[in-house]
């Protein structure tokens, strides 16, 4: 802008001081043409007198004179020219300024000469006698003045471009020093040029428009960020040249990713074929959906195009994490197949036995054995559907249970008398120690887990062993562990015993009863009283399994 008014100023500058000089010279030169023709006029009636008197001889008297004097006769014979030879002159009676004088008494012409150098005034005076006196003088001619001009002048125009350089350039920093310091973020504190009070006026308005649009935008976008943040599904958007446009933090995470990866290409966050199938297809404008294997985990990964004007411009990713889902799934299928398996045994002999009875091929005193058989398999079959009834509500997590204060030596006492009779059959001595402590639990699943672990204690002991049910007080927490001095179980199996349908050693499994399934019940039931339950064993020696159960109920 400085330069644009600083060269506007400069033009102006050189234009009016070309027309300026142009016109002065103008008027000198016509000044000093009128000025010639006065002095040629003065000079014409000072020598009519001298001639009037003296005749021609006057005129040869004067001594050189700077202008042209020539007298001719009334018919135009040249009588006299102090600067040509008469003899060698023909008549000048066709003369303009002759004829001018010889009509009004004086007259004036102007010729220029062929060169256009120089330009001769004539002024002639009639005499009395009607010969007429004829004074001339030279000027140059404008385009002559011009050239003789020339030099000066453009030293003159040069002198006044640097002026004018000088001046435009302050002029053009001190229009514009204003308008750099405007303070466009409060156009309306300006005061400056009122030429300019619509424009700061209309940025202003279009100042609070954008801030607007800029507030809403913000947020909506501070909307978006809240919903997406507090999304466990990781959401990553991408555009159709695969680039990271945005994810959010349950993305990064499953990814195991940082978020310098944005504005990067999709594939860097999982280089699987699977994953570059899926994002390949979606590109395409396919909805798609399938499982990943991402850092050990099962995502789901379900995969929409974003279309716009029949084009695709994206994708949304969204990923989901269903690691336990699967877990969860597999677990069931194999609990399935297990049920039925262990379901099938008893039922077989049932089976079995009731068919040898049918055919009444049984003498009668084998068939008390028989009948016992049968109800031996069918008490089996009746524990193992009661534990897989019992797997299947603490698996249920929607099963309310109700939460009581229990003392926990009386529950103790009533699961001891309860296992009393298969303690005695098998010459285990059970006991109880420790103190009197109160807990808030679930009566039924407390009692059951304690079940499970003394009749264990008792099964898998030897002649004359112990269970013992030692409690103890632990500030927030009641420990109640369950201690016998039975087989033990090897170090291998202590891991897999919480499993389900798991029997630790399978040749006693065959001759000890039982399902498999007595401790992944007390796990569970342990897991919902919001307790842990650790194992500690030694083979030959015994088994003592340590329950930490908290005393308050805590709501999740
Ligand atoms: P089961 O119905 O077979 O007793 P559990 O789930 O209660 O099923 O126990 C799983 C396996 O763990 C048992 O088969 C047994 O081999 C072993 N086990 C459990 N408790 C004891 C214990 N107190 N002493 C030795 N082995 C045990």
């Amino acid at each position: 802008m400085t330069k644009k008014i600083f060269k506007s100023i400069m033009l102006v500058c050189a234009v009016v001081a070309t027309v300026g000089l142009a016109f002065v010279l103008g008027i000198l030169y016509r000044y000093f043409g009128n000025q010639i023709t006065t002095e040629l006029a003065k000079e014409a009636a000072y020598l009519s007198q001298g001639v009037e008197e003296q005749g021609v001889s006057f005129l040869e008297k004067l001594k050189e004179q700077d202008s042209r004097i020539t007298y001719i006769d009334s018919d135009g014979t040249v009588l006299f020219d102090n600067k040509a030879d008469v003899s060698s002159m023909d008549n000048h009676s066709d003369r303009a300024e002759f004829k001018k004088a010889q009509e009004y008494g004086a007259g004036s012409t102007v010729r220029t000469s062929h060169t256009l150098a120089e330009k001769t005034i004539y002024y002639a005076l009639r005499l009395p006698d009607r010969t007429v006196l004829r004074v001339s003088n030279t000027q140059y001619s404008v385009i002559a003045l011009v050239g003789e001009m020339i030099l000066p002048f453009c030293w003159l125009l040069f002198f006044i471009l640097i002026l004018s350089g000088i001046f435009a350039s302050r002029l053009s920093k001190s229009i514009v020093e204003p308008v750099n310091q405007l303070d466009l973020e409060h156009p309306e504190d300006n005061q400056i040029y009122e030429e300019l009070s619509p424009l700061l006026g209309r940025i202003h308005k279009q100042n609070l428009e954008i801030q607007n649009q800029l507030d809403m935008a913000k947020q909506q976008q501070d909307e978006f960020t809240i919903i997406t943040e507090n999304m466990q599904e990781g959401l990553v958007l991408i555009d159709r040249y695969t680039m990271i446009l945005s994810a959010n933090s349950s993305a990064w995470k499953l990814f195991q990713a940082e978020e310098t990866r944005l504005g990067q290409c999709v594939y860097c966050l999982d280089r699987s074929e699977d994953f570059r199938k899926s994002v390949e297809r979606v590109l395409s404008g396919v909805h798609n959906e399938r499982i990943l294997k991402l850092n050990g985990n099962d995502i789901q990964l379900i995969a929409n195009p974003v279309i716009r004007k029949e084009k695709v411009e994206g994708a949304v990713l969204l990923m989901v994490n269903v690691t336990e889902k699967m877990e969860r799934e597999n677990l069931r299928r194999e609990f399935s197949a297990n049920v039925s398996h262990e379901l099938k045994t008893p039922l077989t002999s049932i089976s079995g036995f009731s068919e040898i009875l049918q055919h009444g091929c049984v003498n009668p005193e084998d068939t008390v054995k028989f009948a016992g058989m049968i109800y031996k398999e069918a008490q089996r079959l009746i524990q193992l559907i009661e534990d897989v009834i019992q797997l299947s509500r603490l698996d249920e997590e929607e099963v309310s249970h109700k939460w009581e204060e229990v003392e926990a030596s009386e529950l103790c006492k009533s699961v001891i008398d309860m296992l009393s009779e298969k303690a005695r059959d098998m010459k285990v001595h059970m006991y109880i120690r420790g103190a009197e402590v109160k807990l808030c639990t679930v009566k039924p699943l407390l009692e059951e887990i304690l079940y499970n672990l003394c009749d264990n204690g008792i099964k898998y002991n030897k002649n004359n062993g112990s269970v013992g049910i030692y409690l103890e007080d632990m500030d927030n927490e009641v420990q109640i562990t369950v201690a016998d001095t039975g087989i033990g179980i090897s170090p291998e199996d202590q891991n897999r015993v919480f499993e389900r349908f798991y029997r630790a050693d399978k040749s006693h499994s065959k001759e000890i009863e039982g399902t498999g399934l007595g401790l992944s019940i007390v796990k569970h039931a342990v897991t919902y009283l919001q307790g842990t339950v650790t194992l500690r064993s030694e083979e030959g020696s015994g088994t003592e399994i340590i329950l930490k159960l908290p005393k308050k109920h805590k709501e999740i």
